[in-house]
């Protein structure tokens, strides 16, 4: 991994044309729960949500609290289709969900990809458990959009449209989750927000299937020092995701999925210690941009 300076990006460059355009800003980086703080956090509370573009179409990375304010932007821009694919059905994945505004436009396209899970094999039974009595005041009949359901394989490829293919591979986390490994021309961003290491096959797996990624977006719940304490919960630590993304030669390993307790002071401690020991780490922040291939 090579060392460059990492700021969360404002605004949109505009540097590239819309053609060449594949670039991720993250509107969400905590796992588990949204975290709200008086006066805001610098790295951001809302839980896991990416938005991707990629030439002229937008897709986004599962559908945390940070799917919000997101619909919200995309809607005043006029964007028209979008694609979202969940890594999997957990709260903070899903969350944010129910109030993104463009499913209840008749004026928009959605496709929501999702494996399916036992209790809810595909996306619209996801729906109807999400979106119902006595949690909310609305139901599935209010969703106003054009919306198609697709399977996501657990270990495949599905194409985003426009040369924009992203590939699944199933990870060990509880009750099942996929990491995401987006490729376009000849850069790779991997996107893996929950996953616990195992010390074997797991890890070659997801070695394999990060090789020579731009960008590596892991799981750093937990501190290396505290991780005993939460072994078979499902999640990792910056140590274990440092030496996974080295062996497979990552460019630029990001920790996300932090930990909804954490402070902005605690993750600059952790972001400090982790670049003692690895200088390319950066920490993922809400509102980041990055365009793997294209520097940050
Ligand atoms: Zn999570
Ligand atoms: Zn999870």
């Amino acid at each position: 991994m090579t060392k460059q300076n990492l700021r969360p990006s404002p605004a949109d460059s505009g540097s590239l044309s819309v053609s060449d355009r594949f670039e991720f800003t993250l509107r969400g980086v905590r796992g588990t729960l949204p975290m709200a703080v008086p006066g805001g956090t610098r790295y951001g509370g809302n839980t896991s949500c990416i938005l991707l573009r990629h030439g002229d179409r937008v897709a986004i990375l599962d559908a945390g609290s940070g799917i919000v304010g997101l619909g919200r932007d995309l809607i005043a821009e006029g964007v028209a289709a979008v694609d979202i694919v969940l890594s999997h059905a957990h709260y903070d994945h899903v969350i944010g969900l129910p109030f993104f505004l463009p499913l209840y436009r008749s004026d928009m396209r959605v496709t929501l990809w999702y494996t399916g899970s036992p209790q809810t094999p595909d996306g619209r039974s996801l729906l109807a458990e999400l979106i119902r009595a006595p949690f909310l005041p609305m139901g599935p009949a209010d969703l106003r959009c054009d919306l198609h359901f697709a399977e996501l394989p657990t270990r495949g490829t599905i194409s985003l449209g426009g040369g924009t293919d992203l590939v699944t591979c199933p990870v060990n986390h509880p009750g099942g989750a996929v990491g995401m490994r987006i490729n376009r021309q000849d850069h790779a961003l991997v996107y893996v927000p929950d996953f616990e290491h195992d010390d074997a096959e797991g890890d070659a797996t997801l070695v394999d299937f990060m090789q020579d990624a731009d960008i590596a977006l892991l799981d750093c719940t937990y501190l290396p020092q505290d991780y005993h304490l939460f072994r078979g919960y499902g999640h990792s630590h910056w140590q274990k995701c440092a030496a996974l993304a080295a062996r497979a030669r990552v460019g630029r390993m990001g920790m996300f999925h932090h930990n909804f307790s954490r402070t902005d002071e605690a993750l600059d401690a952790t972001l400090q210690a982790a670049q003692e020991a690895e200088p390319a780490i950066f920490a993922a922040c809400e509102g980041m941009r990055l365009t793997p291939g294209q520097g940050f």
